[in-house]
């Protein structure tokens, strides 16, 4: 059996209320619900972040966050949009998918210096580890993400193992 729960001391921020809910060792974050307002940390759909959300969700929450930078009227983006929530419940509770409308959110995309959309952004401990820009299939963005994970060291959060392609 393979051990994919988050070992102890691991704290997620709620993607609802933003609160911190910390886990107990072999607790499944997938299931776990929120201590302050009880919904499911994990919803297996991206969020929407905002500027007022962003400290909670990259300084506290120990879950790599890859963020979607998007506007509305963006054709990319909007291609690119079904294939990130699809991922999103592939790759929960080990990333958490979050999505920043630039137009509204111009804080933060000047903040990560935005210059094209879509841009994809990965956050793991205070800091970016990849980021990439352009709309990706979904086979060439699970690599990305992929590889991503891997580059964030912390081998209890490893990636679940890729799905075999169903012949
Ligand atoms: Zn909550």
């Amino acid at each position: 059996m393979t051990q994919s729960t988050p070992r102890a001391g691991r704290t997620i921020a709620c993607p609802t209320c933003d609160a911190l809910t910390p886990l107990s060792s072999g607790e499944d974050a997938k299931a776990a619900c929120c201590a302050a307002c009880g919904g499911q940390l994990f919803t297996g759909r991206p969020m929407a972040l905002t500027a007022a959300r962003f400290d909670a969700h990259t300084g506290q929450s120990d879950v790599p966050l890859v963020i979607d930078f998007w506007a509305d009227w963006c054709g990319p983006c909007k291609t690119m949009a079904p294939v990130f929530e699809a991922l999103a419940a592939e790759f929960e509770p080990h990333i958490r998918f979050a999505k920043v409308d630039t137009d509204a959110e111009r804080e933060l995309a000047t903040y990560f210096r935005i210059s094209s959309i879509p841009t994809l952004s990965f956050i793991h401990d205070h800091r970016e580890v990849a980021r990439v820009a352009g709309a990706m299939f979904a086979g060439d963005l699970r690599r990305w993400l992929y590889d991503a994970l891997s580059q964030t060291e912390d081998k209890e959060t490893a990636a679940p193992e890729p799905e075999p392609e169903t012949p």
